[in-house]
C-alpha cells in the first residue's frame, strides 16, 4: 500500500496514516510509555523552536533546532500514534472532552 494523505484529510484520516507510516518504517506500535516520552521530546523540540522565534529569544550555537512548523507537525505524529495505541478517535475526543469543557467556568488570572 502506497503512503499518501488525501487532500483535505479528516483527523481520522490523519491518525490512520501515521498508523500506517509507523508500520512501513517499522517504528514503536505496541508501547505506549515509550511513546508518551517520545511525545515529551518533541514537545521540548516544539518549545526550543518557538523560542527561537520569538523576540527575546536565544539558542546555543551548537544547537540543531527546528522551526515551528517541523516540530507541530511531530507532535501532531505523536499524539495521533497515542490515541491510534489506546483505539482513541481523535475527533471524537476532542467533541466530547469540548462538551465538557463548555460547561466549566473560565476564571481569568
Ligand atoms: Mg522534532
Amino acid at each position: 500500500m502506497t503512503l499518501e494523505l488525501k487532500q483535505s484529510p479528516t483527523l481520522k484520516d490523519i491518525q490512520d496514516y501515521v498508523l500506517q507510516m509507523k508500520k512501513e518504517r517499522g517504528f514503536n506500535l505496541t508501547d505506549k510509555f515509550y511513546e508518551c516520552c517520545l511525545l515529551a521530546e518533541e514537545c521540548g523540540e516544539l518549545i526550543s523552536a518557538v523560542r527561537k522565534n520569538s523576540k527575546n529569544g536565544s539558542i546555543g550555537s551548537g544547537s540543531h533546532v527546528g522551526n515551528v512548523s517541523e516540530e507541530l507537525a511531530d507532535v501532531l505524529i505523536y499524539i495521533c500514534s497515542l490515541a491510534n495505541m489506546h483505539g482513541i478517535d481523535l475527533e471524537q475526543a476532542f467533541r466530547d472532552k469540548e462538551e465538557i469543557n463548555k460547561q466549566r467556568t473560565w476564571k481569568r488570572l
